[in-house]
């Protein structure tokens, strides 16, 4: 099967299979499905929760406000859905999975 392409979900233009990053449009996990940013089991698009760890999966977007699914990116505004750490010594970025840095523990303006 060496050689075999699939649609990248993102453009749909095809790309290699053990694509970690799509060569064509820059977006993460391209390939096969959707998973848990906290636990990275597979989700799919119509939970509510992460079956596994019970996360929430709706969750707002940092960027542009509106709810959205908790993939990797908003479906709205095509944002990549982390937050960023305020503490200038850490900037550690992650999923807003939690109100305190998974880091360094101070608090995230994460809205839910
Ligand atoms: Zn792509
Ligand atoms: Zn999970
Ligand atoms: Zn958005
Ligand atoms: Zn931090």
């Amino acid at each position: 099967m060496a050689g075999y392409k699939h649609p990248c979900r993102y453009c749909d233009k095809l790309i290699p299979p053990d694509s970690n990053v799509c060569p064509l449009c820059g977006k993460v996990n391209p390939l096969g499905s959707f998973r848990c940013p906290k636990c990275r089991s597979p989700i799919k698009k119509e939970w509510k929760k992460c079956n596994n760890c019970g996360l929430d999966l709706e969750i707002i977007c940092p960027k542009c406000g509106k709810s959205a699914f908790f993939g990797d990116y908003c479906f709205n505004c095509d944002a990549r859905l982390t937050v960023v750490c305020p503490n200038p010594k850490c900037k550690f970025e992650q999923p807003p999975i939690s109100d305190k840095c998974a880091k360094c523990g101070k608090p995230l303006k994460v809205r839910r």
